[in-house]
């Protein structure tokens, strides 16, 4: 089962995941990132995600 996880410390809210993958990521009322809920993760959108945090707060394990 694979896992995404986002550092909530290091979040500091640039938008780049939820713009990039919003079918992962949305935002809270503060910019902050939060995963939404979903069954099947989109691979390629999860590496995207991972690759454009500024902050390494997303991870990933397939
Ligand atoms: S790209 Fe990284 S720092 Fe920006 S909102 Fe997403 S998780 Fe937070």
């Amino acid at each position: 089962m694979s896992r995404l996880e986002i550092d909530q410390e290091r979040c500091t809210g640039h938008g780049r995941c939820y713009s990039l993958a919003p079918s992962l990521f949305d935002s809270d009322e503060f910019g902050h990132a939060v995963l939404v809920p979903t069954h099947e993760i989109n691979e390629t959108d999860a590496w995207t995600a991972v690759q454009n945090c500024p902050e390494g707060a997303i991870s990933f394990e397939p």
